[in-house]
């Protein structure tokens, strides 16, 4: 049976990393804010900015995983993950550690009485062919499950060989190559959603999908830089909320 809340958070595109010690910082307190009349949170992929296998724990994960458990606990509060092309590599054994539920590529919820579909984003990136093709390999479970029995030496050295190629081709064409809205109508159809949530993209905004100011619905949320991005639904409708980094005020539930 799908899992039904009354409302809901959601974040994605963290990119956490200890070159980034005030985004870490302001997750932490997005953590703290959180009280126990929200039911679940949806961290939406791309919370890593890299990810070479649940073994090789960095105190930065350490952290995040003991300050996740501690929110899920204190606050009874359901936490998922989906992964994101940059920590497609999390497994169960850290959302274990975490506190998570580790989701498959597309996940629906009920949420205040609507149909909730949570994405990263990237499959709907249709138009970037290269990138379908390489995702198609990567996420393979059987390459996925080779590369992650390579020496811990060697899957970091993949790992900062991907983030580099990745920043030169940002450096190319210095925009994100956006969601098709072939893409979208299809998944929306599939799904039979009222609301498609993602990340991915770094375009944060709400699109209608057929009409205006009606159902089914597109959330983009943001990725976290200089300011950083969540999502809140509730009976009071979804809304798309923007903090600044380095002096982060939340207002959950209000
Ligand atoms: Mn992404």
């Amino acid at each position: 049976m799908r899992a039904s809340y009354s409302n809901a958070l959601f974040i994605s595109d963290l990119h956490l990393s200890e070159e980034r010690p005030a985004c870490s910082q302001a997750f932490f307190s997005f953590l703290e804010s959180i009280t126990p009349s929200s039911e679940a949170l949806f961290i939406l992929g791309d919370f890593f900015d890299y990810w070479v296998g649940d073994d090789i724990q960095t105190d930065l994960a350490k952290s995040v995983a003991s300050a996740l458990t501690f929110c899920a606990s204190k606050n009874s509060l359901d936490i998922y993950f989906l992964a994101g092309n940059r920590d497609f590599a999390v497994g169960q054994k850290f959302c274990q550690s975490s506190s998570m539920t580790l989701l498959k590529e597309e996940a629906l919820f009920t949420i205040a009485d609507k149909t909730v579909a949570v994405s990263h984003g990237d499959i709907y990136c249709t138009d970037d062919v290269g990138y379908q093709r390489y995702r198609r390999v990567i996420r393979n479970p059987i390459v996925l499950n080779a590369l992650l029995l390579l020496p811990k030496k060697a899957r970091i050295r993949i790992a900062q060989k991907l983030r580099l190629a990745s920043k030169e081709k940002f450096n190319r064409s210095p925009s994100y190559i956006d969601v098709t809205q072939d893409a979208i109508v299809r998944a929306v159809t599939k799904l039979d959603c009222d609301i498609l949530i993602h990340g991915h993209t770094h375009m944060a905004d709400i699109h209608f999908i057929h009409e205006p100011d009606a159902y089914p619905k597109r959330i983009v949320l943001g990725d976290w830089h200089k300011v950083g991005w969540y999502a809140e639904f509730s009976d009071q409708g979804q809304h798309l909320h923007r903090f600044s980094i380095d002096n982060p005020v939340f207002s959950l539930n209000g």
